[in-house]
């Protein structure tokens, strides 16, 4: 089966109690057991729950894995493969990683002893560098947020392979469509599916694939143990989400190649970050590894310009934190989700206080653009 039809085919597509060809919402919490001690397969929604199931099976599919596991947000997926792993064991870390994981990092899984050093994963001898003995994995996203920077996964999963630790990518930006790390030589992979698989701004949820059957059980007994799991819900909702997920990155990618050749010629722009541009840095290596360059930009307006005004001048594009919906969205970084990484570090990252951030929706491009340039035309 090719992806697209995967996308809609996979999982447990089919009820097989029904043959209703929606995977119903199974609400319930516990299972009647016909027998004490006979080892159900369904015994209590947080341990298994088939509509979750479904989805599990789909994007174990989808990403090559073993095995796949949803969680309640991304966050909750990055929390519980944290967990594989104890006091005193070390990662290395892709300085442009979310928000929310620097912030899950430092504040928390610090006071667990968890040790990091943050390295430029564009830099291989900085990754091979950083390597200790007590090193257990290196956990990156490519590309990052918000910089777009590109990793070489197989790469960086040569040198993990070598020093005998683990590959740990964080897929939200690239999508499942764009690129499958686990088949690149990656261990374990994480999405915030909150972001493109949902793909409608209107459900919170994370999945994480492993392609070690040991990783797997592991995972298995830390959702169980842990308990935030996706509920049957959204869990119905991000597979149907990912069901129009080849469909609908089309049309983003489309459109963002539209919105880069407007923004590459008004000469409002300073710089533009998007992997597909012929002089940017991660070409060569997006290239090799996704199947397209995504539907993320950020971009920088001339010094002196207002990143306030621009943004809260457009009126199509929702200013919302969030990317990855069918609906245009923008945000700045430094202001809304960078806004925990300390300033100095950000700006050392090179998170610049104006850097503007667009998740390009599936609307006409022509209304996309249109609202851009209404909104820069205010600025002077
Ligand atoms: C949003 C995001 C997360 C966190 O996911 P939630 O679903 O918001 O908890 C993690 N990684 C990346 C790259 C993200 O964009």
């Amino acid at each position: 089966m090719k992806f697209n039809t995967q996308l809609i085919h996979g999982g447990n597509s089919e009820d097989q109690t029904t043959g209703a060809v929606s995977t119903p919402v199974y609400r319930s919490s516990t299972f009647h057991q016909h027998q004490l001690g006979g080892n159900p397969k369904w015994e209590y929604s947080r341990t298994g729950n088939p509509t979750r199931a479904s989805l599990e099976k789909l994007i174990a599919e989808l990403e090559h894995g073993v095995a796949g596991f949803a969680f309640s947000s991304g966050s909750a997926a990055i929390h519980a493969v944290f967990s594989l792993y104890s006091q005193g064991d070390h990662f290395v870390v892709g300085s442009d990683v979310y928000g929310g994981t620097f912030r899950l990092i430092n504040k928390v899984l610090k006071r667990f002893g968890f040790e990091f050093t943050v390295v430029d994963m564009q830099d291989l001898n900085a990754v091979q560098n950083a390597i200790q003995d007590n090193t257990v994995a290196i956990y990156f996203e490519t590309p990052t947020n918000p910089l777009l920077q590109i990793a070489d996964i197989e790469a960086i999963a040569k040198i993990a392979k070598k020093h005998g630790v683990r590959t740990i990518v964080d897929n939200t930006f690239a999508t499942t469509y764009n690129q499958q790390p686990l088949t690149l030589g990656a261990d374990i992979i994480v999405h915030s599916a909150t972001k493109y698989l949902g793909g409608h701004s209107d459900v919170v949820a994370g999945l994480a694939v492993t392609k070690e059957q040991q990783i797997a059980e592991q995972l298995a007994f830390l959702q169980n143990s842990i308990g935030s799991t996706l509920g049957p819900d959204d869990s119905w909702l991000l597979q149907r989400g990912i069901k129009t997920l080849g469909a609908r990155m089309r049309v983003h990618q489309e459109n963002a190649a539209a919105v880069v050749d407007f923004l590459q010629q008004d000469s409002r722009i300073e710089k533009i970050y998007y992997p597909g541009l012929a002089d940017f840095p991660g070409l060569s290596v997006a290239a090799k590894q996704m199947k397209n360059f995504g539907a993320m930009i950020s971009f920088e307006l001339k010094a002196g310009l207002d990143a306030k005004k621009f943004v809260e001048s457009l009126q199509l594009i929702d200013l919302a934190e969030s990317l990855g919906g069918i609906e245009s969205l923008i945000e700045v970084p430094a202001v809304m989700t960078h806004g925990s990484i300390p300033r100095e570090i950000r700006l050392k990252n090179g998170i610049k206080d104006e850097l503007i951030r667009l998740s390009v929706g599936i609307e006409d491009p022509e209304d996309i653009i249109a609202d851009l340039k209404q909104a820069l035309d205010q600025l002077n």
